[in-house]
């Protein structure tokens, strides 16, 4: 059994885990990847992403204390101040140092999330399209880098985390289909970086409560929850495993490869409303696609959801997403079903008539009224004013929830060190990226920006370990 040393030792190869190696070997460390998946393209969520960075839907490099406030806001006050603190102050700098690393931007317009979208830009287009798009080319051009910088990568996946006296000293490695051999890799730390657990049908049963066959994967299904189990193992605490990020997309997503990751359709439901095949609305659709899709995920039938809209929204919201459902949705074969009267959508869809156009009736009172807050479910009128269904043709589009990524997990320091359930940092042990959780989530809306989030904090513990390495820490 061969014994490599490290200094350090990453746990995953997407933009988290390969931002954390470069920084680190760019300050000498003696550093290594291990990469489950195969090839030069090996799947992650990384490399499935739309490329964009921001934080909450605003410009990364933004003043610090602006960041402070978005960030408070978008979580509904619940981001961990320290986590939250250090995503805002490093967060311009991580653009940039991306960017020293070969990544190049596109700014889309004065569109402000958009000033930093990794090139070249995927194409406007519904379904999957990731080979040669900026996250694709850029995470080639990281691993080319490590390697440059006499950093390795390897193909295995990592099995288990080696601890001595409570330090972690290492990670076990191999044993994969491949038949590559058991190894143990020591290192001075080690980082977990493997991209959540939202591939995991137990886990997300477990810490969510919901069907994992009733949600669409809206993702690489990369991340199975690896290093979770293994900072569990060594004592780690955990941030609220409840909520993840995702949105509402069309239910032929199940069926349909050409429909799912975009269009995302948040903005039908959200502009308009959300029913139930009873007719009902049941959730707060001005909270946003976020919170909707963890709201559609937990009901009894999760494919049981419509989104209802008229003429004006389809034509209005319906085409302005980055990669809008008009015209995207029906381009790919996705199901829109349009009637000329209410009663025309219930008979054509199944969704109970009268309750259907008591629904729709009530929320266009109180929209008319300004009183939605009034409605029951509420129905919050900021950030997304809502929009009366009145001009015919009426839209009704079947929806399911898709789980990009979890928002909860390894709770670690505004440095990635992992923190213990005693409160006190875990020798050796980091974690960044997806895997990590307590800056994201909120009450269930709560996206603060998965590709920022993994730069940010590989920095942040590449930096930390180094001074740790080199004694300044
Ligand atoms: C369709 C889609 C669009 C998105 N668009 C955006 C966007 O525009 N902007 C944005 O900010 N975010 C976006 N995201 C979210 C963002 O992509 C993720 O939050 C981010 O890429 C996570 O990076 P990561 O490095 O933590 O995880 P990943 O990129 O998932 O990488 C984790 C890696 O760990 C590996 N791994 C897992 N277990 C093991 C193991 N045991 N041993 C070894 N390796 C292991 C996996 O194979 C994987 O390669 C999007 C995601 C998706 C799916």
């Amino acid at each position: 059994m061969s014994t490599p040393q490290f200094d350090v030792i990453v746990v995953g190869g997407g933009i988290a885990g390969l931002s954390t190696a470069n920084r680190a070997a760019q300050q000498g460390l003696k550093v290594a990847v291990l990469e489950r998946g195969a090839g030069p393209q090996y799947l992650c969520n990384s490399r499935y992403s739309g490329g964009v960075l921001h934080i909450a839907m605003h410009n990364a490099k933004d003043p610090a204390d602006k960041l402070m406030t978005v960030i408070r806001d978008a979580t509904s006050g619940k981001a961990d101040p320290q986590l939250a603190r250090a995503l805002a102050t490093t967060a311009g700098r991580a653009i940039d140092w991306l960017q020293s690393e070969g990544a190049k931007y596109i700014r889309v317009g004065n569109i402000v999330w958009q000033q930093h979208v990794l090139a070249p830009p995927r194409p406007i287009v519904a379904g999957l399209d990731w080979k040669g798009r900026g996250p694709d080319v850029t995470l080639r051009q990281l691993v080319a880098n490590l390697e440059k910088r006499g950093g390795k990568l390897f193909h295995l996946p990592a099995l288990s985390l080696m601890e001595k006296e409570g330090q972690c000293i290492g990670v076990e490695a191999g044993g994969n289909e491949a038949g590559a051999a058991r190894q143990q890799f020591l290192a001075r730390a080690v980082v977990l970086a493997d991209g959540g657990y939202q591939g995991n049908p137990a886990l997300v049963r477990e810490h969510m409560g919901i069907d994992f066959d009733k949600v669409k994967t809206r993702g690489a299904g990369t991340g199975v929850g690896d290093g979770m189990r293994m900072a569990r193992a060594m004592g780690a605490q955990f941030s609220e495993l409840k909520y993840f990020y995702g949105h509402m997309l069309s239910r032929d997503s199940f069926t349909n490869d050409k429909v799912w990751p975009y269009p995302q359709l948040d903005e039908l439901g959200t502009v308009g409303i959300v029913v139930n095949d009873a007719g009902e609305r049941f959730v707060d659709e001005g909270q946003g696609g976020v919170f909707v899709a963890n709201t559609i995920a937990r009901l009894a039938n999760p494919l049981s959801t419509w989104a209802i809209l008229d003429n004006a929204i389809w034509e209005g919201p319906g085409r302005t997403a980055r990669i809008p459902a008009n015209p995207q949705l029906a381009n790919a074969g996705g199901t829109i079903i349009k009637a000329t009267s209410l009663s025309e959508l219930a008979a054509k869809t199944g969704i109970a008539a009268e309750a259907l156009a008591r629904t729709v009736t009530a929320y266009n009172d109180a929209v008319a009224a300004g009183n939605t807050a009034s409605l029951a479910p509420t129905r919050s009128a900021q950030p997304i004013v809502p929009s009366p269904i009145a001009k015919p043709p009426y839209f009704a589009v079947p929806l399911c929830a898709g789980m990009t990524y979890t928002f909860g997990g390894i709770f670690t320091d505004g440095d990635g060190r992992v923190m213990s359930t005693r409160g006190a940092p875990i020798d050796g042990l980091y974690a960044v990226g997806a895997t990590t959780g307590g800056l994201e989530g909120g009450s269930g809306g709560g996206y603060v920006g998965g590709l920022i989030k993994g730069v940010t904090f590989g920095l942040r513990a590449a930096e930390h370990i180094a001074q740790c390495v080199n004694g300044h820490a």
